[in-house]
């Protein structure tokens, strides 16, 4: 039936789409054990949050959220919004019937929700995944990279060995074990084979996924990664910058930085000669959302093309939070834009493909700030040729076939947050 079809592709692919709605769920576990063959991302470290156990089981959950959001929809504005708020407010009044419209389609898959429920305490393996890493010791790369040592800090990646089958059917190519010492900071580590790598730093160890790469620094040195020939650059920019907003718990967790910073990220330079797709997470401050309008995409030279919103979720498919809380919305933007690349005239926008927009992709969120893996729905608006070149900035993590950068692209590697297979 044309359910157990979607559930069965969800299962391979991490991604669940809706008939007739423009929306998607996630489980970023599968999308993020894509870039693996020899560990997996543990379920139970990535969703440490919202799965309240008890809560969470309760089965009536479904039926009291339609009663709850009839409630919500009469409870009145305590208080008269300023122009900018009223601005803020009509971009969440028009996001609003396509945001539930989404949740419907959720609510609606009775399936889906049964296996969103079992997400935190699955063993993705038959056999079971075996949790054997040593203790490890969480690292703060933005501290480490600031002491005077930081150039000589040497990350170690222990190669395996292994068969590569060639594809003309030859004779496979043997790849014998080889342990590389590499300078950890300001520095471009690549792990070229097509098997994950475990890497060691310091009293931890880091699992580095195939065909990926990590350039480790402070902003003041992203000038690094500008491709010295101009057809290397990237066809897909996926940028999360470290916004500065107020909440006291951000401030514990990573560094922010003023917007003008980020006015100097150098997107032209980055991108490849053929164009780029850009992709930049906002918050729903209006303050940001017309800075990126006004100043941050035009100074890039990137025209905005569509929203893309990530509507979060409880296990239970409950919101995180009310949909019409002011200042604590339940999801998030994602505005993507075209960088022309070398052809200067308004009309070379027209031969990239078209972004629909207003589409929805729904997640159970993992830890603070950790943005769910999209990259690879995006891959498909991703112009040139294939394979595209991509690029995180200001990631935290890494995945196979992209380049991640950031004073910590590190930090989700931690062995902690991995299983062997
Ligand atoms: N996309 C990430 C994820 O899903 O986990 C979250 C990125 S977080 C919003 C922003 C990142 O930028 C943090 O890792 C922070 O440490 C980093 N950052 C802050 N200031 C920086 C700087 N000056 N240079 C490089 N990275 C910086």
């Amino acid at each position: 039936s044309q359910t157990s079809d979607q559930l069965s592709s969800f299962f391979k692919s991490g991604i669940y789409r809706f008939e007739s709605s423009n929306a998607v769920f996630i489980d970023p576990v599968r999308v993020l054990n894509r870039s693996y063959n020899r560990f997996r991302v543990s379920p139970s470290a990535y969703y440490s949050r919202f799965f309240e156990s008890d809560k969470a089981k309760a089965e009536p959950a479904i039926a009291t959220n339609y009663r709850k959001r009839k409630r919500k929809q009469k409870v009145k504005r305590p208080y008269t919004l300023n122009d900018r708020e009223r601005i803020a407010d009509q971009r969440h009044q028009e996001a609003r019937p396509l945001l539930l419209k989404a949740h419907d389609a959720l609510l609606g898959a009775i399936d889906l929700l049964a296996v969103i429920r079992s997400l935190r305490s699955e063993r993705c393996s038959s056999e079971g995944s075996r949790d054997l890493f040593l203790p490890s010791v969480k690292q703060s790369f933005v501290e480490l990279s600031s002491v005077w040592q930081a150039p000589l800090y040497e990350i170690t990646l222990n190669f395996p060995q292994y068969r590569e089958p060639t594809l003309g059917g030859g004779s496979p190519v043997i790849h014998s074990c080889e342990q590389r010492l590499i300078p950890v900071f300001n520095n471009l580590v690549v792990n070229e084979t097509s098997k994950d790598v475990e890497a060691e730093f310091l009293n931890s160890r880091y699992i580095i996924p195939r065909k990926s790469s990590f350039y480790m620094s402070d902003l003041g040195k992203i000038h690094n990664l500008i491709p010295a020939e101009s057809d290397c650059g990237f066809n897909l920019i996926l940028v999360d910058p470290p916004w500065e907003n107020s909440s006291a718990h951000q401030k514990l967790k990573y560094p922010t930085l003023p917007n003008r910073h980020f006015l100097s990220l150098p997107i032209k330079q980055l991108a490849h000669t053929q164009g780029a797709l850009l992709a930049l997470w906002v918050t729903n401050r209006e303050k940001l959302r017309s800075f990126v309008e006004k100043e941050l995409f035009p100074s890039w030279g990137v025209k905005y093309m569509a929203t893309l919103y990530w509507l979060k979720v409880k296990a239970d498919g409950i919101l995180t939070s009310e949909l019409d809380l002011f200042h604590h919305r339940p999801y998030e933007c994602l505005l993507l834009g075209y960088y022309h690349g070398e052809s200067r005239t308004p009309e070379c926008l027209s031969r990239f493909k078209p972004i629909p927009d207003n589409q929805v992709f729904i997640s159970v969120p993992g830890d603070y700030s950790r943005k769910p893996p999209i990259g690879e729905l995006l891959l498909e608006y991703a112009p040139g040729s294939e394979p595209a070149r991509c690029i995180e900035l200001f990631a935290r993590e890494m995945l196979a076939g992209w380049t991640s950068w950031g004073n910590e692209p590190l930090h989700f590697q931690e062995s902690t947050y991995f299983l062997r297979t």
